[in-house]
């Protein structure tokens, strides 16, 4: 057996933590990486492997312990290499790394790494460590001189890439193989594996991402957590003035069964009750029949609601009886599941929060257009519901002095200048519905087009006042004249620019939701999740 050089002797049986962070990483400069380093040995780490000259001099000013230096560099097939070069090692040399790794897999060798190795060996006088990936390579380094060979490189080579966890029985076949020192490194995410990389034979271990890469370690909580999430199935109804939808929600966001039952909207609130009690008790056997166990149920009503409660704390007209319904506990009561219950236009900007295009950003309003004009807004990443869950009345922002009558018994308000009535108005009854105008509009035709000019204008006037109040970074159009509509984007975007103040510094994005006609039933089902 080769003796062991003096600096690797103290590391025998220890830890190593690999304090290594890539451009565009929080922790990318020198300083964090010595406190990294810092910390490591605070922990009880023996040793440090470090990327690059000045990281190696910052961990040299900050710990007494071994640095293994290694120079990571983009060679011109695209890849990085490690320590391609004698200058690069001495640099590292010079900065303070007492040993020197490089890649001799099958590619470095194609790149001179076991004439490298020889030399940084003989010109530096420093011992060298072969990063591998598998047995041959191994025994082609120590042949070549290299002090230590390491298992760095397993799963990382195009012959090894099937490899994705860390295996004791590769370090056990290296120690059969060689008689050089192994250091288990690579993939080594839990402490058993460490010291399972002693028992197969390793002569000390390095860890790495599970130890100095928070944010990689925060990703395998993150995708834990959202598997988990994927298990429960959440049911969603949506209650609208002229249908009900509902359906079954899994808990990555895919709408598993869905469906539709009109609404007896004139009834009065027991028959509204027993109508929505009925579906919820479909929704459940169809659940139950498809294996799902459902976890909760999430009500949409138009109406404003008390969401801790679930009560419905006032409804118009357009639901006779329903302000004061104690909805969530009487459907709780009738199907045996939590319930949660929220205002239809909040759900939807709950339902883009959750599965659309209100994930990635923090403020941001979900305007719905339909037979009514709703909304929904998150400020600073939380669904704003007001001091009385009265906010967000948009429809009922005053756009006009003296205006037309509004059902809600002012004048003037924003619905009914941008609801579906009003654009089959602006076309001179020319189409039967917003839909057929929005088809036309979108074709190019000059009445159509000239109609939802019109309601653009109209409706910009309502986004304006919202976006000088609210300040969000993108609008989310929602509800049928939202659909197939780009034409409406162009326009408003237009108005816009000329309405609100500072338009050009903002970035303010307008887009058209994609989740479609069950938006109301996911956003149900979301705020279900997120009641439990
Ligand atoms: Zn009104």
């Amino acid at each position: 057996m080769k003796p062991i050089p003096d600096v690797l002797v103290p590391l025998a049986g220890k830890l190593l933590v690999s304090c290594q962070a890539s451009p565009g990483d929080a922790f990318r400069d020198s300083a964090s990486i010595a406190r990294f380093a810092r910390a490591a040995v605070d922990g009880g780490a023996a040793g440090i492997r470090a990327d690059g000259p000045e990281d190696v001099r910052a961990i040299r000013a900050a710990v007494p312990v071994p640095i293994v230096g290694i120079q990571k560099s983009v060679q011109e097939d695209g890849r990085i290499l490690i320590t391609p070069s004698v200058a690069a090692a001495r640099a590292l040399v010079e900065a303070g790394a007492r040993l020197v790794a490089l890649d001799c897999t099958a590619r470095g060798q194609r790149y001179g790494a076991l004439d490298r190795l020889r030399r940084i060996r003989a010109e530096l006088g420093v011992p060298v460590l072969a990063d591998i990936a598998t047995v041959e390579e191994a025994e082609a380094a120590a042949d070549a001189g290299a002090d230590a060979v390491l298992s760095t490189m397993r799963g990382y080579t195009e012959d090894t890439a099937h490899v994705r966890a860390f295996e004791p029985a590769f370090i056990h076949a290296l120690k059969d193989a060689v008689e050089v020192p192994v250091i288990a490194e690579g993939r080594i995410v839990e402490p058993s594996q460490a010291a399972a990389a002693l028992d197969a034979g390793a002569f000390a271990v390095i860890v790495g991402t599970a130890i100095t890469r928070p944010h990689e370690v925060t990703r395998w909580f993150a995708e834990a957590m959202r598997k988990a999430d994927r298990a429960a199935s959440f049911l969603g109804i949506d209650l609208g003035g002229t249908n009900t939808k509902f359906g079954i929600v899994s808990g990555a966001g895919e709408l598993t069964h869905e469906s539709f039952a009109p609404t007896p909207a004139a009834g009065g609130r027991a028959v509204l009750l027993e109508h929505l009690k009925a579906v919820a008790r479909q929704c459940v056997e169809t659940a139950r029949a498809a294996g799902i166990q459902p976890a909760a149920l999430g009500v949409a009503t138009a109406g404003w609601v008390d969401n801790r409660t679930g009560q419905v704390v006032y409804a118009t007209d357009n639901l006779p009886g329903w302000t004061g319904t104690p909805l969530a506990e009487e459907l709780r009561a009738a199907v045996g599941l939590p319930v949660a219950a929220e205002n239809d236009a909040n759900a939807l900007a709950v339902a883009e929060r959750h599965f659309g295009l209100g994930r990635d950003v923090e403020n941001f309003a979900c305007i719905t257009l339909g037979t009514g004009v709703g909304g929904g807004c998150y400020v600073n990443g939380r669904l704003n519901r007001g001091a009385h869950f009265f906010a967000n009345a948009f429809g009922h922002m005053s756009i006009q002095p003296e205006g037309l009558p509004c059902n809600c018994g002012q004048r003037g308000c924003l619905e009914v200048y941008a609801n579906a009535a009003a654009l089959v108005r602006y076309a001179g009854g020319a189409h039967a519905t917003a839909e057929d105008v929005i088809r036309a509009a979108n074709a190019g035709e000059s009445p159509a087009r000239a109609a939802l000019r019109t309601y653009s204008g109209y409706l910009a006037r309502g986004c304006a006042a919202l976006i000088h109040l609210l300040d969000p970074q993108r609008l989310i159009f929602s509800g049928g004249l939202a659909q197939n509509n780009p034409a409406l984007v162009a326009d408003l975007e237009e108005e816009l620019a000329r309405l609100v103040t500072v338009w050009d510094r903002r970035g303010i994005q307008i887009r058209l939701s994609p989740l479609a006609y069950y938006g109301g039933v996911l956003g149900a089902a979301a705020i279900a999740r997120e009641a439990l």
